[in-house]
């Protein structure tokens, strides 16, 4: 299908003729599928496979999404990570990441990757000069994110791309924080284009989920690795996620929209000693994110002044709720240095510049003002 995104996400890869015409994709509550004429190579139709008509019809939808060829949901962004990266790595191998990224994705590269022979350099992504000299004859992929979690940094993506092109590595962009309705990798140049579905694909804070998508080839790699992992997305589930996408588009420009108002006001706070937003003109990631996207996505992180206005900022808040994740309608809050980089040691988290003061928002669709009012009293 051709068309814009916004229709894309809402009809793209729906299957036709629908079964008994109905309106939306029907649940294939089935796990497995009567098999075709004996003899014929077709693949087993299998649950486990992502195979399924569900999958199908998400799979070519945000690939249409996307811009790419092929797409594949995934039980977990995390379950989307590990494909790709097991698909396209052998013992042996070495790849380039940001530093600074997601913290399971950070432990999935220190801690696992190495134990199975693939080694990993983290790299600052607004040095490109420094690259050159991480290479090594066995690099072969690398894998940044298009806004970094927690601190928002948009990286120098353009020069990954030509870097990668000059040197035949697969690039590969993890767009959590922004989803195709405000940032499109595939057509800017990427390889492969992963999600947490868990977060704005979604959009509901109901299920866990993931999406790469990519060139056919690299999709039906990462699908077969994900058949013996074990990482295959629910029908159910698949069924929320088809949902969810029909309202991306609306819900990441408010959301987008709101995360910055919040940011400009915040900035001004007494208690806030500085907000991380693209969105903001003195924001060292704000002339990349003003040309290349179309809005900042939901979230934004504060360093508010001192621990315990970090610890009542999150415990005042009404409308907020106390969470880890984002991406939903809901505005969340929540302190990195406790959820997401809990786990870390604390000469990790500061050498990744996630300090105990430092909360992270996630903005949701409810009405900015009532947000705004609930910071504010938060804040005293
Ligand atoms: N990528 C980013 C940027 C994330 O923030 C997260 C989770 O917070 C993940 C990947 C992992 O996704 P999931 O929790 O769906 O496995």
């Amino acid at each position: 299908m051709t068309a814009r995104i916004d229709t894309l996400l809402v009809h793209a890869g729906a299957l036709r003729p629908s079964p008994e015409g109905a309106v939306v994709t029907p649940i294939f509550r089935t796990a497995n599928y009567e098999a075709g004429e004996e003899g014929a190579a077709d693949e087993v139709r299998y649950v486990r496979y992502s195979n399924t008509p569900n999958h199908r019809v998400l799979g070519a939808r945000l690939a249409a999404a996307e811009g790419g060829e092929a797409g594949l949901v995934t039980a977990s962004g995390m379950a989307a990570i590990s494909a790709t990266l097991l698909s396209a790595l052998s013992a042996g191998d070495h790849l380039l990441c940001q530093a600074g990224v997601y913290g399971g994705t950070t432990s999935l590269m220190l801690r696992h990757l190495p134990r199975w022979g693939v080694e990993v350099s983290f790299v600052d992504l607004d040095a490109p000069e420094t690259w050159a000299a991480a290479l090594r004859p066995t690099t072969r992929l690398f894998y940044v994110e298009s806004i970094s979690n927690p601190l928002l940094r948009v990286g120098a993506l353009d020069e990954v791309v030509s870097f990668c092109q000059g040197r035949g590595l697969t690039s590969v962009i993890d767009n959590t924080f922004l989803s195709p309705a405000l940032f499109r990798p595939l057509p800017f140049g990427f390889d492969v284009v992963l999600h947490s579905a868990t977060k704005l694909l979604n959009g509901h804070s109901d299920i866990a989920a993931g999406a790469i998508v990519a060139d056919a080839a690299r999709v039906e790699a990462a699908r077969r690795t994900l058949n013996h992992l074990g990482g295959s997305l629910d029908p159910g589930a698949c069924a929320l996620l088809e949902r969810g996408l029909k309202t991306l588009g609306l819900r990441a420009h408010r959301q987008s929209a709101s995360a910055l108002t919040l940011a400009h006001r915040l900035r001004v706070h007494p208690k806030v000693r500085r907000v991380y937003s693209p969105g903001l003109p003195d924001d060292a990631g704000f002339a990349r994110a003003s040309a290349w996207f179309q809005g900042v996505g939901p979230c934004l992180s504060l360093e508010v002044s001192d621990l315990p206005t970090a610890m009542a900022l999150v415990k005042g808040v009404r409308v907020f709720t106390h969470a880890a994740s984002l991406g939903g309608v809901e505005s969340l809050i929540v302190r990195p240095a406790r959820s997401t980089h809990a786990h870390f040691s604390a000469e990790e988290r500061s050498a990744l510049g996630i300090t105990d003061t430092l909360v992270r928002l996630s903005v949701g669709v409810e009405d900015v003002e009532d947000l705004w009012d609930d910071l504010a009293a938060a804040l005293g």
